[in-house]
């Protein structure tokens, strides 16, 4: 991945208007099958292959420049989409719709099942764009209820699977009723050879924008995702950090209230957490980095530009507390760990209507990122119950407690020794080990506000999760438990920080 300026939609020459709905949709920049396909519709004359994958944006590739170069004003259809399956259809038709501005060419959506009474009425309309499944466009051409004389813009959405569902005769039948100096658009994530026929029969000089997925290098990160409520943030990040060990990590916040918002929470969790942002000033900048560089705090709230140039090859963990812009800052913020042939973990959290941006940098940057699940409170009570054992172990056999003797055995008096025992513990971590002081988190299966990313193929699995639901603590309580990885990076057993 490399620091170059990066394109921008206004880069590839799209209008004012545009730009601004795509803006308002919340797209940062192209995908690289945009930034290639875009420029060539609209300057360009040619048919065009672009080929990406599923997931890359492709239905914007050619939407965003048919809005563009087809004529509103006339009352003809100028393009028509074909997509293998109502589902896809339908979603082409939303993404077209959900660019449009004033005055934008209509759109209209076609597909077996649809009541034909409604579509008839549509069409009568003439929407400048015709979205639909082949064999329900077929039967409107047929019946004379859609008109292509004056299309200039023929566009196979999905073609591997179209042909994967048969419907060559259709696609070829459509095809050879278009005018001849129709531009074809084809686009595919794969490109088997039964699509090469369509190409050389029905496809004149063409460009081919191939996008080749990237890979991702490291292979020393584990990506991992939580799909949970903002209000849930906090505590799965505690939950995550009390099955840990050892923690060591950059929490990346989009803003810097939200950094300094989770660096005092932690704090009052009495976790090892520094806040960084851009207002803190050079000479703080370099005492927290420098604390944080030694382990004397373990875990670095940070924003994108403060984080800048951290390079602690050490780090275990890093956290994507809230989902960043755009792939590429992803990919800057998770490559703070896994270093020097260390491993290391991202973890992402996202809420509901941000599955479907995860989605998509998964696409792009061809990665699986792996589906979390949060140990259960009884799982993470057993731990630290062994943790507690271990330390302990650890004071019986290097601590000088002589000091401590006499008071012991006056203790010792009162009681078995496993009954004082068991009192201290109960007064010291009770707390710690309650299982009712964790509070339930749900995955969040809500999807509101979502619009711009749901689509097909997303939120892969979660309809089988089963959202048991699992619980955390509630508040810290006790006193010096290893919680949330309290352990400093290096420098073997230390203590855990006293409250
Ligand atoms: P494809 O056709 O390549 O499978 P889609 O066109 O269906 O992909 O896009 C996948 C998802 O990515 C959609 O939810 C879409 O809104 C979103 N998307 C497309 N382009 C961008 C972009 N430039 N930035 C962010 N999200 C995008
Ligand atoms: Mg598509």
């Amino acid at each position: 991945m490399t620091d170059a300026p990066k394109t921008t939609f206004a880069d590839l020459g799209l209008s004012p208007d545009i730009l601004k709905s795509i803006e308002q949709k919340g797209f940062k920049h192209p995908s690289p099958i945009q930034a290639g396909v875009i420029p060539l519709l609209l300057t360009g004359n040619k048919d065009i292959i672009g080929q990406a994958q599923t997931g890359t944006g492709k239905t914007a590739a050619f939407a965003l420049p048919l809005l563009e170069r087809l004529d509103a004003s006339e009352k003809t259809t100028q393009a028509i989409i074909l997509a293998p399956t109502r589902e896809l259809a339908i979603q082409v038709a939303k993404e077209i719709g959900s660019f449009g501005v004033k005055n934008s060419p209509t759109v209209t959506v076609v597909y077996g099942g649809n009541p034909m009474r409604k579509e008839i009425d549509a069409l009568r309309k003439s929407p400048q764009i015709v979205v639909g499944t082949p064999g329900r466009m077929q039967h409107h051409i047929r019946n004379k209820k859609l008109r292509l004389d004056k299309i200039r813009y023929f566009v196979l959405d999905e073609a591997d699977e179209m042909l994967n569902f048969g419907f060559r005769e259709e696609i070829e039948e459509i095809l050879k009723m278009t005018p001849p100096k129709r531009r074809v658009l084809l686009f595919s994530a794969t490109m088997p050879r039964s699509i090469m026929s369509i190409v050389n029969n029905y496809m004149g000089d063409h460009d081919l924008v191939k996008v080749a997925a990237k890979e991702m290098t490291n292979t020393n990160i584990t990506q991992k995702y939580y799909c949970v409520k903002n209000k849930d943030k906090f505590e799965t990040l505690c939950r995550i950090m009390e099955d840990e060990e050892h923690f060591y990590a950059i929490v990346f916040c989009r803003t810097k209230s939200d950094t300094s918002h989770v660096a005092t929470q932690l704090s009052a969790k009495h976790l090892r957490a520094e806040a960084i942002h851009g207002d803190v000033d050079q000479h703080e900048r370099e005492k927290i980095l420098n604390r944080f560089k030694a382990g004397k705090t373990n875990i670095l709230v940070a924003t994108d530009v403060a984080a800048r140039g951290i390079d602690v090859s050490a780090l275990n963990f890093v956290i994507n507390y809230t989902l960043p812009e755009n792939y590429e800052i992803y990919t800057h913020r998770i490559g703070r760990t896994g270093r020097a042939g260390n491993k290391g973990t991202a973890i992402t959290f996202v809420n509901g209507s941000e599955v479907g941006r995860l989605r998509y940098f998964e696409k792009n940057l061809k990665v699986q990122m792996q589906k979390g699940t949060l140990p259960s409170p009884a799982e993470i009570i057993k731990k630290k119950k062994l943790h507690l054992v271990e330390r302990i172990e650890h004071i019986v056999n290097n601590e000088n407690i002589t000091a401590l003797r006499s008071m012991a055995k006056e203790l010792l008096e009162e009681g078995t020794a496993e009954e004082i025992i068991a009192s201290l513990l109960k007064d010291a971590y009770a707390k710690d080990f309650e299982i009712n002081e964790y509070q339930v988190i749900h995955e969040d299966k809500s999807r509101s506000g979502g619009g711009a990313y749901n689509g097909r193929n997303r939120g892969r699995g979660w309809g089988r999760h089963n959202s048991s639901g699992f619980r955390h603590r509630k508040g810290g309580g006790g006193f010096g438990g290893r919680r949330g990885g309290g352990r400093p990076p290096k420098g073997g057993r230390t203590r855990p920080n006293k409250v």
